[in-house]
């Protein structure tokens, strides 16, 4: 029988809740790209109930234990002293999520002598040391697109709420102001801006989808092109780099995996490429931004706003200066983790857990690593060096 060890954010700090603001969710049955939906044989959860807090345990605890297994769930994972860094010694399974990542270092999984699978209830595996997993024979599985939509959304909202400086407006209301001048100095229209997307997967796709009926210019990168249909459907232009695509940008949203390409890439450097007055959303991964050169850019005016969801680390310490920068418009990492995205991932993280205790395969969309090397679609977007 396996122990597994599951970490999760911390439940509402006024308690778990006792009723939601909406009765259901929406049936979807398929994700844009035709991929199924999880299909676990069971779930022992209400779907829009909040399951990524502790007391949620993503709806797992019946079911592992109905099966003898043991389920460990803490939200405490910093530090040698921490429930996580205690239990992970003798687990076989570690969950955990990107809102609230188990960072799983070399040094941890070298303590970690039982460990065989990592799943995170997300998408992005970053918070696992990849090649670390490989040397160890540990298999990684993450529930792509469970939450591509989420992001998209967060993406095209964030994007809205910079360029017609939103959430200064929205404080002089709170303030009980009612200067017009203050709210409009900084705010433009979107329509005719170039908006470019660093990645064009899931999400990136899914952001120039949704924001083509702006009537903007759409533009990416990828290191896979897409279908000349797509690229003909929305107007695209292509570019081969984020080097060479960036100086024509107004807007620049990045939707790639961290990973060693893109660590640090948004520095002083590319950062003084860009047109003065760009805005940047960056919903990734905090690392992929150098966090004091963004900073330097909204005080110089470089970049005209920041927004995003992604921090390194997580939490952010409360003096992080992502949160006392000027113009930006940062949330905790929340995108990903909606109610109606977090049916889906527990959904998912149980699907693997089915395929893992039953021997069947993971669905290779799932797996990032396996077999002692990237896999699935970790085999496609990601790298090790
Ligand atoms: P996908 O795997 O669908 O897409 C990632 C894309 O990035 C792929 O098209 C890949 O290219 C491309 N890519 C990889 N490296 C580079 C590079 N150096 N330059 C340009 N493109 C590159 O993933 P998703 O769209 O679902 O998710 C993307 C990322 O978003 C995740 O890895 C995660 O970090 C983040 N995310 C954030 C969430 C949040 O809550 N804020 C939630 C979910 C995800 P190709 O495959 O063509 O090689």
């Amino acid at each position: 029988m396996a122990k597994i060890l599951c970490v999760l954010y911390d439940d509402p700090v006024d308690g778990y809740p006792a009723t939601y603001a909406r009765d259901d969710l929406p049936v979807i049955s398929r994700y844009p790209d035709g991929q199924t939906l999880p299909t676990p044989a069971g779930i022992d959860f209400t779907p829009g109930h909040l399951l990524g807090s502790v007391t949620g345990e993503l709806g797992l605890r019946s079911y592992l234990e109905s099966a003898g297994h043991t389920l460990v769930v803490t939200s405490d994972k910093e530090g040698p002293d921490s429930v996580f860094e205690r239990e992970l010694v003798d687990a076989d399974v570690v969950i955990s999520q990107p809102f609230w990542p188990a960072y799983l270092t070399p040094e941890r999984i070298a303590k970690a002598r039982n460990l065989k699978l990592a799943v995170t209830a997300g998408i992005g595996s970053d918070h696992v040391d990849l090649a670390a997993a490989i040397d160890a024979g540990i298999t990684v599985a993450e529930v792509t697109y469970c939450n591509s939509i989420s992001v998209a959304e967060h993406v095209v909202m964030m994007i809205l709420g910079l360029v017609r400086n939103y959430i200064p407006s929205y404080q002089i209301v709170v303030d009980g102001g009612w200067n017009i001048a203050d709210a409009v100095s900084r705010s433009y229209d979107l329509e005719g801006m170039q908006v470019g997307t660093v990645a064009a997967g899931r999400i990136g796709l899914a952001v120039l989808r949704r924001l083509a009926p702006f009537d903007v210019r759409l533009h990416y990168t990828d290191r896979h092109r897409l279908p000349a249909d797509v690229e003909e459907e929305l107007g695209l232009t292509f570019h081969a780099s984020t080097q060479e695509m960036v100086p024509h940008l107004d807007v620049v949203t990045i939707n790639a995996p961290l990973h060693p390409e893109t660590e640090g890439l948004f520095g002083d450097k590319l950062l003084g490429t860009m047109k003065r007055g760009a805005y940047l959303i960056n919903t990734a991964r905090g690392k992929i931004a150098d966090r004091d050169a963004i900073v330097r850019a909204l005080e110089s005016g470089q970049l005209a706003g920041y927004a995003g969801d992604v921090w390194y680390p997580q939490p952010a310490p409360a003096d992080h200066p992502w949160r006392s920068m000027p113009h930006h418009g940062m949330t905790p990492h929340i995108s990903g983790s909606s109610l109606s995205a977090q049916a889906r991932y527990a959904a998912g993280t149980r699907e693997i857990l089915e395929s893992w205790f039953s021997g069947t395969p993971i669905r290779d969309e799932y797996l990032i690593v396996d077999g002692g090397k990237l896999a699935g679609t970790g085999a496609h977007s990601y790298s090790t060096r």
